[in-house]
């Protein structure tokens, strides 16, 4: 069975409200393992180049707030998704930087998908209970739209293998990762 890595970052927010344990304890109950994990005070390169705008993720983004407006009743004002995706950029430049975040790296199979159900939807307001956006914030398109500032979620997981791959180079020199045996890997050695 091939493993996969995974980038979890609690963002300042998460950090600023004391949840860095909550979190990782929520990672380390389901038996995930930690390969790297460090306080890192982001630069303007780590913080511009974290969120790539590629196609995908620009269109990404545009239709899961077009949806969530829709899905209200409301009309979405914008057309140009490509615009509307480097803007959110320049704000989570800002947000990333705000203060130190805790960066770490946990591997296993499926460690991405599980990563993200752990964490839940970018909009905490559509986030289960039970998910760390869910349980610990409210915030919402609306209400990030209307004061020009990115959704505050606490928490960044790696959407894909491929952009868990390119943002752990991004974060974490080669290193710092480490590699050693926890009892659960005899399932899927
Ligand atoms: P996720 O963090 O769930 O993978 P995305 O990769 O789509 O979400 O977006 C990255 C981050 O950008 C989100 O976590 C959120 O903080 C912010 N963001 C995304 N879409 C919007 C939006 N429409 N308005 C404000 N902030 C947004
Ligand atoms: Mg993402």
């Amino acid at each position: 069975m091939s493993t996969e890595k995974t980038l979890i970052i609690v963002k300042h927010d998460g950090v600023s409200r004391s949840l860095i344990g909550e979190v990782v304890r929520r990672f380390e109950n389901i038996g995930l393992k930690i390969v790297a994990m460090k306080m890192v005070w982001a630069d303007e390169r780590v913080a511009g180049e974290h969120y790539l705008v590629s196609d995908e993720w620009a269109k990404g983004v545009f239709s899961k707030a077009k949806v969530a407006a829709e899905s209200k009743g409301l009309e979405f004002p914008y057309d140009d998704y490509k615009s509307y995706a480097d803007n959110i950029q320049l704000m989570n430049r800002e947000y990333l930087m705000e203060g130190p975040v805790v960066a770490m790296v946990f591997e296993g199979p499926h460690v991405v998908e599980i990563g993200r159900k752990i964490v839940g939807s970018t909009e905490p307001r559509q986030a289960p209970p039970g998910t760390i956006r869910g349980d610990y914030m409210f915030d919402s398109y609306v209400v990030a739209d209307g004061n020009k500032r990115s959704i505050r979620n606490l928490i960044h997981a790696s959407g894909t293998v491929d952009e868990a791959t390119r943002e752990i180079a991004l974060w974490f020199k080669p290193e710092e990762l480490h590699s050693y045996q926890k009892s659960l890997d005899s399932y899927h050695s």
